[in-house]
């Protein structure tokens, strides 16, 4: 068994696009006027397998596939903001990264804005939980809207590139991620380490990893970084859109519970704005061309 975290990788935050909620959405008892909710993007560099993504935020998919009714109706209630400059082919680009040069991509759930630009990686392998591809796929078209989930979206030879987290080898997690205790090893070397986060969606890919520090990449699982500070989940509207809100609830206090601890790794939600303002916008990564 490989030690974990033995093995460092580069890791940049990205940020491809944004949506905007009431801030109240996030945080209950938070403000009623809408703030950004930023779709964040990890992109990790191992020095031995190459180029990684956590999630692909929006992309130009994202519009096509919101086109027609009924799934136009989810384009209406979160207004997409996507400067062309934000895709993320274009930040890859601007850093010497083609497309094909992305070995895996580390799908944390399958809500569309999480994995709109999957189309755009022909070559890459992606690990993702197999209890939330077998639920959002079973649902007919406006069950599949309800959960966030535009199958247009999803490129045609998925299955074949696609690993389930649950058949990787569980490994035991050094004691600084307590209370988090076992992850799965997703590439078989101790360097990048999945935990289940359900509740969001039926299950969720959080990855741990170390670059400069240990980060934790955790989707949707809390919404902003001060949801943890100040122990406020999200709204009860958003409740209902959640799987499931118990699952929910447990997941956010063992993150609350690690992010409080002695030696917190740092915890990055997916859309939290405070997150890419204080840590976004860096390039560690960058490829000669
Ligand atoms: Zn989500």
């Amino acid at each position: 068994m490989h030690p974990p975290f033995a093995i460092r990788v580069k890791f940049d935050l990205l940020k491809v696009g944004h949506c905007q909620h009431p801030e109240c959405a996030a945080l209950r008892g938070g403000g009623r006027r809408a703030i950004d909710f930023p779709a964040l993007v990890g992109l990790i560099e191992h020095p031995q397998r190459g180029l990684m993504l956590y999630d692909t935020g929006y992309s130009r998919h994202f519009n096509e596939a919101t086109r027609r009714f009924p799934e136009c109706l989810y384009r209406m209630i979160t207004p997409v903001t996507l400067p062309p400059e934000e895709e993320l082919l274009a930040q890859l680009e601007s850093r010497g990264i083609r497309a094909s040069d992305i070995e895996t991509i580390f799908i944390s759930h399958f809500h569309a804005d999480h994995v709109a630009g999957l189309r755009d990686f022909r070559r890459a392998k992606f690990i993702a939980t197999r209890a939330e591809r077998a639920l959002c796929e079973k649902k007919g078209r406006l069950g599949r809207l309800r959960r966030a989930y535009l199958r247009e979206l999803m490129p045609e030879d998925l299955e074949q590139r696609l690993q389930y987290a649950e058949t990787l080898p569980q490994v035991p997690l050094p004691d600084a991620w307590r209370p988090f205790e076992a992850a799965h090893d997703l590439l078989g070397d101790g360097s990048m380490l999945g935990v289940d986060l359900p509740g969001h969606a039926a299950s969720q890919l959080g990855v741990a990893f170390h670059a400069d520090e240990p980060v934790f990449l955790i989707g949707d699982a809390c919404w902003k970084i001060e949801g943890l500070i100040r122990d406020k989940t999200p709204s009860r509207l958003a409740y209902a859109l959640f799987d499931n809100g118990a699952a929910y609830d447990a997941t956010f206090a063992k993150l609350r519970a690690l992010h409080l601890s002695a030696a917190a790794p740092l915890i990055i939600p997916s859309h939290c704005l405070t997150t890419w303002r204080e840590r976004g916008g860096s390039r560690r990564i960058q490829r000669d061309r």
